[in-house]
């Protein structure tokens, strides 16, 4: 995980990072208190965004869940860029890098914008988030 300068990150990026801090705003975390906000950019350049959404039972979704299934249901399939801001940088939970994975079609070098509210900001991928992901198929040796 590399900390990266946001002024010069490419304008798409800082747009997406963007959208994810003011998507963090909106968080429902009742009971956390801990604010997430996520977006991701699909394979037509669109963005997406999501933030957690906590019910008493502890089963909502994630920023970064809620952030691809409005990519889905806008008709996009692939994630190809992800930007979580949270209070103190925190990166995405095991079970929100798996989902991301799930939706990179095995892009290992899928960049993941990890920022926190003071504005610092780290880049890493989600192979290096996710080195060894599970899947229901044999390990073809790459
Ligand atoms: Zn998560």
């Amino acid at each position: 995980v590399e900390r990266v300068d946001y002024s010069s990150l490419p304008r798409k990026d800082k747009d997406l990072i963007r959208k994810a801090a003011n998507t963090r705003r909106r968080a429902a975390a009742t009971y956390s208190n801990f604010l997430v906000g996520a977006a991701v950019r699909d394979e037509n350049g669109a963005m997406h965004t999501g933030c957690n959404t906590e019910n008493i039972a502890f089963t909502g979704p994630h920023a970064e869940e809620g952030a691809i299934s409005m990519m889905i249901a806008l008709g996009g399939s692939t994630v190809t860029a992800v930007a979580v801001v949270t209070t103190n940088g925190g990166p995405p939970c095991g079970n929100c890098r798996q989902h991301i994975w799930e939706f990179c079609e095995g892009n290992k070098e899928v960049p993941i914008y990890i920022v926190d509210t003071s504005g610092n900001t780290w880049k890493t991928t989600i192979g290096i988030l996710l080195p060894y992901a599970f899947s229901f198929r044999k390990k073809s040796g790459k």
